[in-house]
């Protein structure tokens, strides 16, 4: 059957290439027509077309496995840079490149599209379709995207202010543009689209900031909505949407809407078009402390679940919490794979997933099975997950209800967005891990949407710390934290079969193909490729750019590439970086036996921290220390940390302290996200902050001179 498959398939290729008129590789009548092949036939037949890349996971299994061989561990020591492409932006970028015919399309940060010719590496087409600033910050994360879907000519994006654009795949012209969230409140687009049964569909980000989760089918062609499932109920007073929804509400309790509930399905999606079920993870709880949002407790569900969705009318065939009564923003939202495996010698239809609450989940995906769970990385908030009733078997402790405790993972994950990727030949699942812990309390003064750890309209998180309680600490969680790693992990063995230990942490998503290579980004600047079997290191190229996003390959003309982009940002790459320096956003593109130079980049000014006299008095700068927590440090780095992708505060010019509360009240800087704080902060406040910053650069410049450190 599979034979008869390729035929027709390559034959209706052949009659297709053989009628057409010669066209120029990279015209708009090549992108047209190689584009608008994309349909739902080839999309449930990724697999048969290794050459191109034409959905998010590579496939809708998501394995981001690829049948390519050319390059492989014996000739690996000559692939060389064959083309790099510079985005120009410094804000961080996360995204997939899609590539059909030697076409790329990808995105970058504010959630720009481009359109490039790999065969000479040239942009053919940017759209910006021109995000205000003022929504930058309602992007807890930065400004990221992390991918495009593509259909029938057009491509696809989700927008940081809450659009999903269908755009002409040959001329960057927007076709059509709906707007998938209340603007007003505190949305952002992330992830990457899917197209299924010729539905175009997309989720959203803000659980920090009382958001209520879901996610909508448009139809591709028309934008019309077909469906929208939410992943939390809302008010029970209201009529339910669903009879899911009437079933959750069960599992709530006080009045968890006005906080939004959250459960964001702001990345992971897979589909099996043979049972026709979208597989959607989703986030954690608004606020993450439930004795805030539920407080007689409760499953509250559809957070941290796995939920599988009819895909013709979006009704809930099954779900699997991962996490009930989340508590420790642990999202369900990573990356999910389906595959086959041979569990107790029966073949099983599963879907597999390292979510950040630190078990990898394999699942029967037909229904909602729990096969197996087990720690991919050290756990300490659960013992284990209860194979019979699918619940995990919670410490005590870990609940920081009585006591503030030390909780492993933590709200970054054993794993968070970046991909992992599944090979069928070694049989392992290759994991972007971390091992990290911290201690969660909840807030005593907590109050929504008014404190925690606040950029002014209410980070949504209440943890903090209750100096009155007792810590509960953990000595088997050892500093420093988080440390990266990449694990190969067996799925039928369940356990972890080899590791890699990364100097830095937040290392970016992974690639892996039949010739048994896997090929891994790293925040300190690297693009590395392993042997699948043992992780022994094959081949380490320097980019000089902290990588957080997955790379790709694929073919043009026959030659096999592998593509990474690099740009360095996200939630961590905001306050921190790796590397010297932070270059802007580029394309770096390898192929065997190419040599091409790097790119240069002008050198960033070494910048010295501020001296500017304040006459603020040791109470005033306590203030001022308190507004910078609650305002600015979600973005901003502590001051004289060197920061990441957005300035660290202390290292401003004397042009900016002059500018400053034109900046922080006036939005003077808006268009670079910089928010404007009018409405949140006084005179007086944004004084406060200013003299905190000033007299803090003074401190830490001369600890340093003293070289105590
Ligand atoms: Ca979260």
């Amino acid at each position: 059957m599979k034979i008869f498959g390729y035929l027709f398939f390559y034959s209706y290729f052949f009659i297709l290439t053989a009628c057409r008129p010669v066209v120029q590789n990279g015209s708009k009548e090549h992108i047209n027509h190689i584009t608008s092949q994309v349909d739902d036939e080839r999309l449930v037949r990724g697999d048969e077309t290794p050459g191109d890349w034409i959905t998010h996971g590579r496939n809708y299994s998501e394995n981001r496995y690829s049948e390519l061989q050319q390059i492989k561990s014996t000739n690996i020591d000559s692939l060389g840079l064959a083309w790099s492409l510079v985005l120009g932006s410094r804000r961080g970028v996360e995204a997939t490149p899609l590539v059909v015919d030697g076409i790329m399309f990808l995105t970058g940060s504010w959630s720009i599209v481009y359109a490039v010719d790999c065969r000479k590496g040239t942009l053919i087409w940017t759209y910006d379709p021109e995000v205000p600033g003022k929504f930058g910050e309602k992007a807890c994360c930065d400004v990221v995207n992390r991918g495009l879907a593509m259909y029938r000519g057009s491509v696809f994006v989700g927008t940081i202010d809450g659009r999903l654009i269908s755009i002409d795949a040959a001329t960057g012209v927007p076709q059509w543009e709906v707007v998938t969230a209340d603007t007003s409140k505190y949305y952002s687009i992330t992830g990457a689209p899917r197209v299924v049964d010729g539905k175009v569909v997309i989720g959203n980000g803000g659980a920090e900031y009382g958001v209520r989760g879901y996610v909508t089918a448009y139809d591709a062609t028309s934008g019309e909505q077909i469906w929208r499932f939410y992943t939390v109920p809302g008010n029970p007073e209201l009529p339910f949407e669903n009879p899911a929804m009437e079933m959750a509400a069960k599992t709530w309790t006080g009045e968890w809407w006005k906080y939004g509930g959250g459960g964001t399905a702001w990345d992971a999606m897979a589909y099996d078009p043979e049972l026709k079920l979208l597989y959607v993870g989703t986030g954690n709880g608004s606020p993450w402390v439930r004795k805030y949002r539920s407080p007689g407790g409760g499953d509250n569900l559809f957070l941290s679940s796995i939920l599988a969705l009819h895909v013709e009318d979006g009704q809930l065939a099954w779900y699997y919490q991962t996490t009930p009564g989340e508590s420790w923003d642990y999202t369900a939202t990573q990356h999910m794979i389906l595959t086959e495996l041979e569990i107790k010698e029966v073949s099983r239809k599963v879907l597999m997933q390292a979510p950040k609450n630190g078990f990898f989940y394999v699942l029967d995906r037909r229904t909602g099975e729990l096969l197996s769970a087990d720690p991919y990385v050290y756990v300490n908030w659960a013992q284990g997950v209860d194979l019979q009733s699918g619940r995990p078997l919670e410490n005590e402790f870990s609940r920081y209800e009585k006591v503030n405790a030390m909780i492993a993972p933590n709200y970054e994950g054993g794993h968070n967005w970046h991909p992992m990727a599944y090979n069928p030949v070694t049989g392992l699942v290759y994991i972007p891990a971390l091992d990290n812990g911290s201690v969660y309390g909840a807030d005593p003064n907590w109050k929504s949407h008014e404190s925690g750890f606040a950029v002014g309209n209410g980070w949504n998180a209440a943890t903090g710390y209750d100096p009155d309680k007792p810590l509960v600490t953990d000595s088997l969680i050892k500093g420093p934290l988080p440390r990266g790693k990449l694990i190969a992990w067996d799925p039928i063995k369940k356990q972890q079969v080899w590791q890699i230990d990364h100097p830095t942490p937040w290392n970016a998503g992974v690639l892996t193909t039949a010739s048994g290579l896997v090929f891994q980004g790293t925040t300190d600047g690297h693009f590395v490729a392993y042997d699948g079997e043992n992780g022994e290191k094959l081949w380490d190229a320097f980019l000089n750019i902290g990588v957080i996003a997955s790379p790709i390959t694929y073919l043009v003309d026959g030659i096999q590439y592998v593509t990474i982009v690099a740009g360095w940002g996200g939630g961590v790459g905001q306050k921190m970086k790796f590397t010297d320096h932070i270059y802007p956003g580029t394309i770096f593109t390898y192929a065997l036996g190419r040599k091409s130079p790097y790119p240069e980049y002008p050198k960033p000014q070494q910048k010295q921290l501020i001296e500017l006299r304040t006459e603020a008095t040791e109470k005033e700068i306590a203030r001022g220390a308190s507004l910078f927590t609650t305002y600015c440090a979600l973005c901003h780095a502590s001051i004289g940390s060197g920061g990441g992708n957005i300035p660290d505060l202390g290292y401003s010019s004397r042009e900016t302290f002059q500018s400053f509360h034109k900046i922080v009240r006036e939005g003077a800087l808006l268009s670079l996200g910089m928010p404007n704080f009018g409405g949140r902060l006084s005179e007086q406040d944004v004084t406060l902050i200013r003299n905190y910053i000033l007299a803090t650069a003074e401190k830490v410049r001369k600890r340093n001179s003293s070289g105590d450190k």
